[in-house]
């Protein structure tokens, strides 16, 4: 049987606040399945960033272990992680964190450049990624001249550009009307469901979250299903 894309076996995270511990994931376990989209939904203080980067290899835990496609990842070093983390694993954050001064075409162009693609490859898989989540025509645009939601379209072109089977993605529409939002999260349906990424969404919008595959929820730093 296939291995999941993440899994998280026993996750825990505690932070030093002031000379007291703050235990915030207390043996959190989760499997997230290639070709699936899951929702975590809670509220604010709950976990879910924390979650995020420790499952994608930015912050190492307290204790547990962290699984990538079947690897376990915490007694690794720094470079090996790095490794992982830039050819397995793709994020979006709220704000979208393109660079400025270059196109939406060049955005996505950048990463794969970095990890050694010519320039013809990256750009032709740049414009595919562009039509793929409806951007035909924008590829030429600064960051400054697309929508709100154009904007986060180009964050998820650019966290996939390298084929991570993973996508994390930490409050994508939290900054989008819920119109725009809606939007954004079919295009990213969609990408799910064609490529077979693996996607975990924190996200706030319940309506958005009931249209994913799967709902989680962190409860006293445990992971809960929801229905
Ligand atoms: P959420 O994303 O659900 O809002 P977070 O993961 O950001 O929650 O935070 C969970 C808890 O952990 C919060 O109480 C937060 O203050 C605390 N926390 C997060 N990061 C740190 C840190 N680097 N140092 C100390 N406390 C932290």
């Amino acid at each position: 049987m296939a291995l999941p894309a993440l899994h998280l076996a026993k996750v825990e995270r505690r932070y030093d606040q002031a000379g007291s511990m703050l235990e915030v994931l207390r043996g959190a376990n989760f499997s997230l399945w290639a070709s699936q989209s899951v929702a975590l939904v809670a509220p604010s203080g709950a976990g879910k960033s924390t979650l995020l980067h420790i499952a994608g290899l930015l912050e190492r835990p307290s204790g547990g272990e962290v699984y990538i496609a079947g690897e376990a990842t915490v007694a690794m070093a720094d470079d090996a992680r790095t490794a992982i983390r830039r050819s397995e694993i793709g994020f979006v954050y709220q704000f979208h964190h393109l660079l400025p001064e270059f196109s939406a075409l060049e955005n996505i162009m950048l990463p794969q450049m970095i990890a050694g693609l010519p320039r013809s490859e990256a750009r032709s898989r740049a414009g595919q990624l562009l039509r793929y989540l409806g951007l035909p025509g924008r590829e030429n645009h600064l960051p400054a001249e697309l929508s709100g939601g154009e904007q986060q379209r180009v964050a998820i072109a650019r966290a996939v550009a390298n084929g991570p089977g993973i996508l994390l993605a930490d409050e994508p529409t939290g900054n989008l009307d819920p119109k725009t939002a809606h939007h954004v999260f079919e295009a990213l349906d969609a990408l799910v469901h064609a490529t077979g990424l693996a996607t975990l969404v924190a996200t706030h919008n319940l309506e958005l979250a009931a249209r994913m595959d799967r709902r989680v929820t962190l409860h006293e730093g445990r992971i809960l299903e929801l229905e």
